[in-house]
């Protein structure tokens, strides 16, 4: 499908193949929604490939062709949303077994292991991956690593190549979110990872208008274990949605292209700005992930988090944003000011908080593509309401 007929293609290119026999005799250049629950046999022995919805859809099934094609991966699933992504690979794993997570991970995330992975028998490690030795943390019943790099909302980078040799060394295997970089800047299964997560609400659907989420992996076992509880579990993405992912794609490149550049000048500017103590956005050279950024990644992406000298200073700037929204979620076309310490990250363990620097002070940016200047007009009139 896809896959040969995108060979050789650039990302940018990638983006905008469907497949023309999937998607209809007429020539529709926009891929059909398929909105069907169930499909017609030609008879005995006649399926069509599609039989029921939770199992295979053509439009779902368009979409997952062009996220496996851009994480060069066999096989991509597109779940419900990225927590059902998330949920559905820790299905993997049977109790007793134990996980190395990283300490920095969307909040959401760790719910999930705490509230309900643990309850059904896994064990997880909590470690700083960009900082520690993996190798100190597994044990005989170790099964996966599991991380994201840059890290939400702290931007900690891990060297995926590196760690993903010292993982398979010990025969487990890699887990990697992607969200935060998305396939255009980063493709982690060919840095070693086996298990690529997105939430393709966030960059992928670009528009903060649905939640999906993707699996991707290179592994004919792994495909074959996941598919199995996706079409059990239920999960899958629906018609609609994945049609709106796929929309979204289309332009992947060249909104992640112009966010960038949005957050590299914000960044250089907030640096400069009176009341703000942190940048962190790994596009900085004095970032300590800079180089590993480089090596691994084709760009350094649109988040970036800085830290204000009080908390009431970022609840002035909360309060005050107008062009700007403050919501959660990332990866649109529109900028948004989120607090993790009251929206992603307000269930995360307050040790855990402490020990990741995420205070009443940190402020996090998903950065879109309106005009540079109304948004450093923006932080001038919002700063200068936060500072009287
Ligand atoms: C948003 C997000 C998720 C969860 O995805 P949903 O689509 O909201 O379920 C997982 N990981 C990261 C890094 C995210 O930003």
């Amino acid at each position: 499908m896809g896959k040969e007929r995108s060979s050789g293609y650039s990302i940018d290119t990638k983006c905008q193949i469907v497949d023309k026999d999937l998607a209809d005799r007429w020539g529709a250049v926009s891929f059909p929604i398929y909105q069907s629950a169930t499909f017609a046999h030609h008879g005995l022995g006649g399926s069509t490939g599609y039989d029921y919805t939770r199992m295979q859809n053509p439009t779902r099934q368009q979409l997952e062709s062009v996220v496996a094609d851009l994480e060069n991966g066999i096989d991509a699933l597109a779940y419900s949303s990225g927590m059902a992504a998330v949920a559905n690979v820790m299905e993997l794993f049977k109790p007793g077994d134990h996980i190395i997570v990283d300490e920095d991970l969307y909040g959401g995330s760790i719910r999930l292991f705490e509230e309900i992975n643990k309850k059904n028998g896994l064990e997880f490690t909590v470690a700083n991956l960009s900082r520690e030795n993996v190798l100190d943390y597994i044990r005989d019943n170790t099964k996966a690593v599991y991380l994201e790099t840059p890290t939400n909302p702290m931007m900690n980078v891990t060297d995926i190549e590196k760690l993903s040799k010292q993982v398979h060394q010990k025969g487990l295997i890699l887990i990697v979110d992607n969200t935060f970089l998305s396939p255009y800047f980063q493709n982690p299964l060919d840095l070693g990872a086996d298990i690529v997560i997105h939430s393709g609400t966030k960059f992928l659907g670009g528009h903060h208008d649905t939640i999906g989420g993707f699996v991707v992996v290179k592994d004919e076992k792994i495909d074959e274990r996941l598919r199995l509880i996706y079409k059990t579990v239920g999960a899958g993405l629906s018609p609609f949605d994945s049609w709106l992912i796929l929309r979204g794609i289309r332009t992947l490149s060249v909104r992640l292209e112009r966010a960038q550049e949005n957050a590299i000048k914000l960044a250089e500017y907030l640096k400069n700005k009176e009341h703000v103590t942190r940048v962190i956005y790994p596009g900085l050279p004095d970032h300590p992930g800079y180089e590993i950024m480089k090596k691994q990644a084709r760009g350094f992406g649109a988040m970036l988090t800085f830290e204000v000298d009080s908390a009431e200073f970022a609840k002035q700037i909360l309060d005050n944003v107008e062009l700007i929204y403050f919501a959660e979620s990332l990866g649109g076309t529109e900028t948004l000011i989120t607090y993790p310490i009251t929206q992603t990250h307000a269930e995360v363990p307050k040790s855990l908080l402490d020990k990741n620097g995420i205070t009443d002070r940190v402020l996090r940016l998903s950065v879109g593509i309106e005009g540079i200047e109304d948004l450093k007009a923006e932080f001038d009139r919002v700063f200068e309401i936060a500072a009287r």
